[in-house]
C-alpha cells in the first residue's frame, strides 16, 4: 500500500469524533496536533503502519469512580472522580490532578493527551496523563476539602505509584489538597514514596516547584523574543488568570522589566494603568489562596485600577499576552483583537487556552505565539526533578533548580525551533514545531515495542 493511501486527516478526525461522542475538548486538541503531525509522517512509512498517532490518541485506560463524602452539614455528597492514563512510552504517567465544577472526561482526556506531548518536549522520562473531579472547592471549608481528598484517594490509590503513575496539581488543587491527598496514600498503603508532586517541602516536595510553570511560561516568552533580538524588558503584558500560574508569570516579567496590566477570575478581570508589582502580585497571592477572595477586591485596594465583571482581558492593548486561566478563554474575535492592537507575542500558560479559530489566526499572522504544551511545560519538567529527588531521597538547592529550569525552557525553545522552522522565512512555527517535537520521541518508542 502506498503512503498517501494511509494519509487522510479528514478521515482520521471523523474516526476520532465517531468513537469519541459527546468530548469535543478532546476532539479539538487531538485536531490540533494531527493538522501537524498528518503533514510531518506524509513520507514516513511505519508511523502509518503501526497507528502511532492513532494508538496516542486513544488512552491507555480510562479509570472513573465514585466518590462519597460528608459536607459540614452532614450530607451526603456523590462526586465523580478519573484518572486518565494516555500514554507511558517513555515514562510512568504524569500530569495534574484539577477540582472544577466543570470537570468532564473530555477535558481530562484532552488534557492527558496534551500532557503526552508536553512531557516528552521536556526531554524528562515522563508519560502522559491527567485527572480529577467535578467536586467544586469554592465556599467548602477545610475540613470539606480534607474530607472529599480522603475519599478521592481512597479509590485513587489503587492505579498510581511512583513507577505507575505520578499526579500532581492543577486547576483547584494546590499544596494544600496534595497534603491530604498524600497523607491519606501514606495512611492506606503505609509508604512514603514520591506518588505525588507538588508536595510541601517538610515531606518531600521541590523547591521552585510552585514558581515553575508561570515562570518557565515566561522564559518560553524571552527565549521567543531573544530568537527575533528582542526581549521582555518595557513591554506592556496581559495576562489572564489569578491562580498559580498567572501570579508566578506576572511575577516573572516584572522581574525581567515588563509591566503587567491585568490579571482576572472567573468573575472579570482588572486592569490596573500603573502596573501590577510585586507588592501588589503578594496581594493578590494572598488574597487568592489564604483568603480564598475574589480579583473584584483589587480595584477597591488598589487605587486608578478598574474592574471589568464578566469580561475578558483581550481587549486592552498590549505588547505581550499571557492566557493563564483555562482552556478557550481566547477565542476567534479575542485573538482579532490582540493583532489589531498590535500584540507581538503570546505564551500560554494556560492548556489550550486558545481555541482552534484563534490558533490558526496566530499562526497566519505569523506572531512569536508559544502553545501551553511548550511553553507551560515547566510545571511538569520540575515535578520530573521532584520525582528524582524523591527517588535519590535528596534535596538540591534553589540556585540549582533555578537554573535547571531555565535550562530546560532553552531545550524546549530549541527543539520547537529544530522542527518548526518556515520555509522561506526566518519565522517559527512553534506549534508546529512542538507538535512534531513531541510526537517523535513517543512514535519511536512505540515502534520500539511493537504492538503492544
Ligand atoms: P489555579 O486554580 O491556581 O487558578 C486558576 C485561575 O483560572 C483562577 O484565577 C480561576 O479563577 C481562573 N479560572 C478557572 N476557570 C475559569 C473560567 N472558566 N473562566 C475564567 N477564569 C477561570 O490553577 P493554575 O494556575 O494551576 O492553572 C491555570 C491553568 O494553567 C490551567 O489551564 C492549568 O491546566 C494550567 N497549568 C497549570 C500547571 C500548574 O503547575 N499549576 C502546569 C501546566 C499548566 P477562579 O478563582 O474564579 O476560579
Amino acid at each position: 500500500m502506498s503512503v498517501a493511501e494511509h494519509v487522510n486527516l479528514d478521515e482520521f478526525m471523523s474516526g476520532v469524533k465517531r468513537r469519541n461522542p459527546g468530548q469535543p475538548e478532546f476532539v479539538q486538541a487531538v485536531q490540533e496536533v494531527s493538522e501537524d503531525i498528518f503533514e510531518f509522517i506524509q513520507d514516513k512509512l511505519p508511523y502509518h503502519e503501526y497507528q502511532i498517532l492513532r494508538r496516542i490518541a486513544e488512552p491507555d485506560r480510562v479509570v472513573s469512580f465514585r466518590v462519597c463524602w460528608e459536607d459540614d452539614n452532614g450530607n451526603i455528597r456523590v462526586q465523580r472522580g478519573w484518572r486518565v492514563q494516555n500514554n507511558s512510552a517513555i515514562g510512568p504517567y504524569k500530569g495534574g490532578l484539577r477540582f472544577h465544577r466543570d470537570v468532564t472526561e473530555s477535558v481530562l482526556k484532552f488534557l492527558a493527551f496534551e500532557q503526552t506531548f508536553k512531557n516528552s518536549l521536556t526531554g524528562l522520562p515522563m508519560g502522559g496523563g491527567k485527572g480529577g473531579s467535578n467536586f467544586n472547592p469554592k465556599g467548602k471549608s477545610d475540613h470539606e476539602v480534607m474530607r472529599f481528598c480522603q475519599s478521592f484517594m481512597t479509590e485513587l490509590y489503587r492505579h498510581v505509584g511512583a513507577d505507575i503513575d505520578v499526579p500532581a496539581g492543577d486547576i483547584g488543587v494546590g499544596a494544600r489538597e496534595i497534603g491530604y491527598m498524600f497523607g491519606q496514600y501514606k495512611r492506606i498503603t503505609n509508604q512514603f514514596t514520591g506518588v505525588l508532586t507538588g508536595k510541601g517541602l517538610e515531606y518531600g516536595g521541590s523547591l521552585i516547584r510552585t514558581e515553575a510553570t508561570g515562570y518557565g511560561a515566561t522564559y518560553f516568552l524571552q527565549n521567543m523574543l531573544q530568537h527575533v533580538g528582542d526581549s521582555i524588558d518595557g513591554k506592556s503584558v496581559v495576562i489572564s488568570g489569578s491562580g498559580n500560574v498567572a501570579t508566578h508569570a506576572a511575577e516573572k516579567v516584572t522581574h525581567l522589566g515588563g509591566k503587567v496590566l491585568t490579571l482576572s477570575d472567573s468573575g472579570g478581570f482588572i486592569y490596573d494603568p500603573a502596573g501590577i508589582d510585586q507588592e501588589k502580585i503578594d496581594w493578590v497571592k494572598e488574597h487568592k489562596t489564604t483568603r480564598r477572595g475574589r480579583i473584584a477586591d483589587y480595584a477597591g485596594e488598589f487605587a486608578g485600577s478598574e474592574f471589568h465583571t464578566d469580561k475578558r482581558p483581550w481587549g486592552v492593548p498590549c505588547d505581550l499576552a499571557m492566557p493563564c486561566a483555562t482552556q478557550n478563554e481566547l477565542d476567534g474575535d479575542d485573538a482579532r483583537t490582540l493583532l489589531k492592537n498590535g500584540c507581538i507575542g503570546v505564551s500560554e500558560g494556560a492548556n489550550m487556552p486558545t481555541n482552534l479559530e484563534g490558533v490558526h489566526l496566530f499562526k497566519e499572522a505569523q506572531i512569536l505565539y508559544g502553545p501551553g504544551k511548550a511553553a507551560n511545560a515547566g510545571g511538569v519538567a520540575v515535578s520530573g526533578l521532584e520525582m528524582s529527588q524523591n527517588s535519590a531521597r535528596i534535596s538540591w538547592k534553589e540556585a540549582e533548580l533555578q537554573k535547571l529550569l531555565v535550562d530546560i525552557m532553552g531545550g524546549i525553545h530549541d527543539r520547537c525551533v529544530e522542527y518548526g522552522g518556515v520555509a522561506g522565512t526566518e519565522h517559527i512555527d512553534y506549534v508546529r514545531g512542538a507538535n512534531i517535537a513531541g510526537f517523535v520521541k513517543v512514535a519511536d518508542a512505540m515502534l520500539a515495542y511493537g504492538v503492544v
